[in-house]
């Protein structure tokens, strides 16, 4: 069985398609810089790749094109769209509305399209895409979406809801949503698996380290709480995002500057974070090289990240009453030993004890590194949505 899965944005189509018989790869790409002039880049499992300039006017051209190098020319993979089961289809917001991935119709693409309020570059781009996708892939072929926030609608109202005046809850449906949750969950679960162990018996803080940053506290297999909040902005100081800081000094930088709700967004979005901080780079490895160099505000944005990573290991121990297995995943937490190393420094209260050695030889596989001693399992779990978006999507179908 085949599945195409596809992650839109509102500039860049990304797509991998999966043999669902083994999980493996058969083909990945992206469709990039749609409604500018237009990029294909697209790998084959046996390592033909194809880089190309295109034009994509509309995710529709994208679509178009994803579709021919799938399926004809020395790039292709198979004779022909008929042969893919199914499309499954990563959203990032599905508020209350979607708590578990459903099968698309054009009633769904409109909700989906309904909740760009709540997330305005994500998605409605991808109403674009699933409708350009429609046109595209044959009629009989099943699409399923599968939703960024789903696995933290289990957060009790305590962890979801703001100070706010309750109304802003009620009417603009204002509160904590969490996003990465196809991510904790993959993580979590695989996590439970290396440990031999049952989900439902675990208690697991999973920190999601890249460009966006999240840590989420899972017990039982069940999110709690969650450190990204009615967007992706909250929680831990990211590439170029600022995570949490005190509103009031958002709306004091935003008078200081001049700036109208939106421009403010895109300084805390955009010009913040990691290059905000250090005035170096949104990129983790210069962040580190340049520390390493010398650079102080480098060293400050890096201490700030692992500082507030702590901060949620020991709040999320508290919330959930114990923690037994701490996971790093995402690009710098997979990679990254110098996080994970700052991470776990000054933890020995938990009983938080990594093996150094191994933590510095290990990037981007499934390993433990904590030491026996620790009272706590520490792991690298490399993530893996696509495969989840496409487990989900043959799931709902074969129901
Ligand atoms: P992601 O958004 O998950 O792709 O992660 C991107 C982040 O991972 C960037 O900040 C990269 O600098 C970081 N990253 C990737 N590889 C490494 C590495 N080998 N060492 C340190 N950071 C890395």
């Amino acid at each position: 069985m085949l599945v195409l899965v596809v992650n839109a944005g509102s500039s860049s189509l990304k797509y991998q398609l999966i043999n669902m018989d083994d999980e493996s790869v058969l083909a990945k790409g992206n469709c990039d810089r749609i409604g500018i002039d237009g990029h294909l880049s697209h790998k084959t499992a046996d390592g033909r790749k194809l880089d190309t300039d295109c034009t994509f006017p509309t995710h529709t051209e994208a679509f178009e094109k994803l579709v021919e190098a799938l399926t004809t020319g020395e790039y292709s993979v198979i004779k022909s769209m008929d042969e893919i089961s199914a499309v499954g289809h990563r959203i990032v917001q599905g508020a209350e509305v979607f708590d578990r991935p459903c099968l698309v119709t054009p009633e769904i693409i409109d909700q989906i399209d309904g909740l760009a309020e709540l997330a305005p570059v994500h998605n409605h781009a991808h109403a674009l895409a699933l409708r350009a996708c429609t046109k595209v892939i044959p009629a009989t072929t099943p699409q399923v979406v599968v939703f960024d926030t789903a696995f933290h609608q289990t957060m009790p109202p305590k962890a979801y809801m703001f100070g706010l005046p309750y109304e802003d809850y009620e009417k603009y449906h204002v509160r904590k949503y969490g996003f990465h949750g196809t991510s904790h969950r993959f993580v979590s679960a695989a996590l439970a698996e290396a440990m031999g162990k049952n989900i439902e018996d675990l208690k697991i803080v999973s920190c999601h380290l890249g460009n966006g940053s999240s840590i989420t506290a899972v017990k039982g297999g069940k999110c709690i709480d969650t450190s990204m909040g009615f967007t992706p902005l909250d929680g831990v100081l990211m590439g170029t995002r600022c995570g949490a800081v005190d509103p009031s000094a958002v709306t004091f930088v935003a008078s200081k500057h001049g700036f109208t709700p939106d421009e403010m967004s895109q300084y805390m979005n955009k010009q913040s974070g990691f290059l905000g901080v250090s005035g170096v780079s949104s990129d983790n490895r210069d962040i580190n090289d340049a520390a390493e160099k010398g650079n102080a505000r480098a060293q400050l944005a890096s201490d700030m990240l692992a500082y507030e990573i702590q901060k949620y290991i020991g709040s999320y121990t508290a919330a959930m009453d114990g923690i037994d297995a701490l996971l790093f995943t995402g690009g710098i937490g997979e990679n990254s030993w110098e996080v994970r190393e700052r991470v776990c420094q000054n933890m020995s209260y938990f009983g938080i004890e990594i093996d150094d050695e191994l933590n510095h030889s290990t990037r981007g596989q499934l390993m433990k590194l904590s030491t026996p001693n620790s009272k706590v399992e520490v792991w690298i779990v490399p993530t893996n949505e696509e495969l989840l978006i496409a487990r989900d999507t043959i799931a709902l179908i074969s129901k």
